[in-house]
């Protein structure tokens, strides 16, 4: 019986995970689940899956949770009641204290858990990629030192993993390995003109045509910053440099990433778009179990596309590139001010073409030395932040006094 932890149980990714783990209650037992908003969500999963503790973000939120399920509700273990804290040591202490964590809220939020799980020596699910895009080199280094496991639950990552020759993360090169492959959907706005994407709003940002995800990566997805975090991740997770990780878009996401070797062959994983399939696959592994997830018709889906992306109406694409090839603290630069982009996107401050010119500027203006310390990469996050607010407000007053916006 493997003891589970679920950061950011109440998102997309942490309902995907109990979806999965409620098929297989012989195998797994939930020990804590955390939720920032969407109490009573958090409280619906508590009473199903019985956790020994929640993590919520306040006191007040704590509060709420406790009225919600009452004083008599128990936990699925001997140790009774079920204990409620909020904060971030507690996701931090949670992260600890199971054999598996699923690393899975959105954002910098989520890197001091993922790295209290690495320190603790866990089994990581990775879907948090901003973690390891701030946080690269020193991840990986405090995952290996600890004796840690990471496994990637993007659907690409998952996807090269499964296509790479054996377990290991981090390579020799006698893995033959000419180049990885990340597929990518293209989103919402795969055909649209430049112009016309100056105008778009949050919710035509969030229709992406085949994931139902959080708001914040379904805005990356749509300014394709999400294929550039992903780069990123992938540079870290397999040890492959830039110069040989390549995009392809490919419209209908069945194909979720490939692996070239220098013999001429490519390997792909293929499934139908749905996260259930890469959450199983990091859960069982190295064994195989059900997801959930109906059997891939490939004659239903008929053909398969592949297109070069464009990185003049997707720039965040060529700035994910840039940032780590400027190595340093570049990424957790680029990461942080795109969050503040997205957030102001979101809140309609800027607009859609905004968000890279936001991030552009924030890039050029931040000095970035390399992190030595996580407090240095916090340090970095921090600065990064406050430089992306003000060209959102630069921007912002743009859009109000009706001058056209930075872009
Ligand atoms: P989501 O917005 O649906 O959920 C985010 C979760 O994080 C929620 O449980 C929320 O309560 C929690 N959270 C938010 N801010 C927090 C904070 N400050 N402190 C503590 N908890 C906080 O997002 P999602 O779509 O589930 O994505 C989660 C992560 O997984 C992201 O890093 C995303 O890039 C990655 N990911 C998601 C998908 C997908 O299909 N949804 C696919 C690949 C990778
Ligand atoms: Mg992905």
């Amino acid at each position: 019986m493997q003891s589970i932890t679920i950061l950011g149980a109440t998102g997309s990714i942490g309902v995907s995970t109990l979806d999965v783990l409620a098929l297989h209650p012989d195998r797994y037992r939930v020990h804590a689940l955390t939720g920032h908003t969407r109490i009573r969500e958090l409280a619906d999963q508590c009473r199903r899956f019985r956790p020994a503790r929640a993590v919520v973000a306040d006191s007040a939120a704590a509060g709420v949770l406790r009225a919600l399920l009452g004083d008599r509700f128990k936990s699925g273990d001997e140790s009774g009641a079920m204990q409620i804290d909020f904060g971030p040591d507690a996701l931090c202490e949670v992260a600890r204290e199971a054999d598996t964590v699923m690393a899975a809220i959105v954002g910098a939020a989520g890197l001091p858990a993922a790295i209290a799980a690495a320190r603790a020596g866990r089994r990581i699910l990775l879907a948090n990629k901003e973690a390891l895009v701030m946080a690269g080199p020193l991840f990986v280094d405090v995952v290996r030192a600890n004796g840690a496991t990471l496994l990637p639950i993007d659907s690409e990552h998952n996807a090269v993993f499964q296509c790479l020759p054996s377990a290991p993360l981090r390579g020799d090169d006698r893995r033959g390995i000419a180049r990885i492959l990340l597929t990518a959907s293209g989103g919402p706005f795969r055909t649209m003109s430049a112009e016309r994407m100056a105008s778009v709003t949050p919710d035509e940002a969030c229709a992406h045509p085949n994931w139902t995800m959080g708001r914040k990566i379904s805005v990356d997805s749509a300014t394709m910053m999400n294929k550039g975090l992903e780069v990123i991740e992938a540079h870290w997770l397999f040890d492959v440099p830039a110069e040989r990780i390549d995009v392809v878009i490919h419209p209908q996401s069945v194909v979720h990433s490939l692996v070239e070797y220098i013999d001429g062959s490519v390997l792909a994983q293929l499934g139908n778009p749905d996260m259930k399939t890469p959450i199983a696959h990091a859960l069982a592994y190295p064994e195989r179990i059900r997801a959930g997830v109906n059997a891939l018709d490939l004659v239903a889906i008929g053909r398969l596309d592949f297109e070069k992306p464009d990185l003049k109406r997707f720039p965040c694409l060529r700035l994910a590139y840039a940032a780590l090839a400027a190595g340093a603290g570049a990424p957790a630069v680029l990461n942080a001010a795109n969050e503040i982009a997205v957030e102001a996107f979101l809140a309609g401050a800027i607009r859609f073409t905004t968000i890279a010119v936001v991030v552009e500027r924030t890039l050029a203006v931040v000095p970035s030395h390399t992190p030595t310390s996580f407090e240095d990469i916090l340090d970095t996050d921090a600065r990064a932040r406050a430089v992306a607010r003000d060209a959102v407000r630069h921007a912002a007053s743009g859009i109000t006094t009706g001058v056209s916006a930075m872009a």
